[in-house]
């Protein structure tokens, strides 16, 4: 019988809730069948039929110089010779450690682990180990993965705090949780002024790519840090998707470049740092670091953190990056594609705004760019499912859902993405 996504589609839904290991694969945002990819190789993905496509999605994030880069198979066949895993450390984890530390200089120590969630978790209970308090501060919109505590929606009022977003989660693991608009300057200082005094930390995407494409506000991102710093409350970026992806020194490299002096207390990074293998990391200055067992009270652990093939993934991903002239080509990159597209747009009369940075992009079916996630929800969800059954029928492969950011990768070639923007033509059109 010959494999096809909709037979694959049907076996999987028979042994895996869904049919995905990870819900947003579902294609429930945007209806049909969820394609099955075979392999991968450059920019391009096959799947089980056979079709190419251009893929904006690099495994959401972490494929940044596309699939199968020589060097880091090289890397990855030559450490899963050496062994898969051993329950030890290994010096490829100092390594890793000290190429990220080199280049995000707010962290003075970082700790290796599998996954953004498990990495941002850590973070949360690392900050209220430091700081002895429970509450922390989210933004709507922001996604830091699944623990218990993040799943929250906003509660009825700034007094009042959130309330879950996932069934199976107790009221009382979120009751310290609030959630506040993403940019809303009154409401951040409301929130200081009534609970200041007993918030562990503030976590932020400090360009989100769970609500599209945003940035946080220089205004915004500079009063949050005073705040922080007023109140003893750790500001934390979760930079599992921005880190090493807007630029060779994260968002927060960005954001220090137009505040001088500017850091977060804690970063969470994922994605990128392990070159699509699982590994995540996070870190901050030594003091609170070493608050983490052994050294310290705060509790954490992983038998597969550090793992010796994942940590080779990722370092050789890590390495190329840096090469001269990396960024500035996948940036230009990036903006030839996301300035095709609005033109596009633009020659069909279709209300588009966009907004890039690195090798990771939005773009918006409204006229303004939305600023938070209520006006990004409130963009036409109708046309966006229609734009993005287009492209697929095309062979170029976006996320399936409106809120969801793209990714560029280093081997994505200018006939790719003249490709890409003939085929959002002839959809729109
Ligand atoms: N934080 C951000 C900003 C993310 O985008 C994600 C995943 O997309 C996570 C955390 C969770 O990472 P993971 O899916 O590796 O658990």
């Amino acid at each position: 019988m010959t494999k096809t996504n909709e037979s694959l589609f049907e076996r999987a839904r028979r042994v895996i809730p869904g049919g995905v290991n990870s819900p947003v694969r579902a294609f429930r945002a945007v209806g049909g069948t969820p394609r099955f990819i075979a392999r991968a190789q450059g920019a391009y993905m096959y799947d089980a039929e056979g079709s190419r496509y251009i893929d904006y999605i690099g495994s959401w994030g972490p494929m940044i110089l596309g699939h199968g880069h020589p060097a880091v198979l090289e890397a990855v066949q030559k450490a899963a010779l050496d062994g898969f895993s051993f329950g030890a450390p290994t010096e490829r984890e100092i390594e890793l450690a000290e190429e990220i530390l080199k280049l995000v200089p707010s962290m003075e120590q970082v700790r290796l682990v599998s996954s953004g969630t498990e990495a941002a978790m850590s973070a949360i209970r690392l900050a209220r180990g430091a700081t002895g308090r429970n509450k922390l501060i989210k933004f709507e919109g922001c996604y830091h993965g699944h623990a218990d505590a993040l799943l929250v929606k906003a509660g009825s009022g700034l007094a009042t705090f959130g309330t879950s977003t996932s069934a199976g989660v107790p009221a009382e693991v979120v009751q310290h949780t609030l959630v506040l608009e993403y940019n809303n300057l009154p409401q951040l200082e409301e929130a200081f002024s009534l609970h200041g005094a007993d918030l562990a930390c503030v976590m932020i995407e400090p360009i989100a790519g769970n609500m599209n494409f945003i940035r946080t506000q220089l205004p915004f991102m500079k009063r949050l840090r005073e705040l922080c710093t007023r109140h003893g409350a750790l500001l934390v970026f979760d930079e599992v998707m921005s880190g090493f992806r807007v630029g060779l020194h994260s968002a927060q490299g960005l954001y220090a470049r137009a505040l001088p002096g500017f850091e977060p207390d804690l970063s969470v990074f994922g994605k990128v740092i392990g070159g699509g293998m699982p590994l995540a990391a996070f870190g901050g200055k030594r003091a609170v670091m070493e608050q983490l067992a052994p050294l310290g009270p705060v509790y954490q652990a992983g038998t597969l953190s550090g793992n010796p093939v994942a940590t080779a993934c990722g370092l050789a991903t890590l390495r190329e990056i840096q090469r001269p002239g990396f960024f500035e080509a996948l940036s230009a990159r990036t903006r030839s594609l996301v300035d095709g597209l609005a033109a596009v747009a633009r020659e069909n009369g279709v209300p588009w705004s966009t907004d890039c940075e690195g090798g990771m992009f939005g773009f918006f079916l409204a006229d303004t760019l939305p600023q938070n996630y209520a006006t990004v929800m409130a963009t036409d969800k109708e046309r966006f499912n229609r734009f993005f059954h287009g492209l697929l029928d095309h062979g170029v492969y976006i996320a399936p859902a409106l809120y969801e950011a793209g990714f560029v990768s280093a081997a994505h070639t200018a006939e790719d993405i003249e490709a890409t923007i003939a085929a959002a033509r002839s959809v729109l059109k």
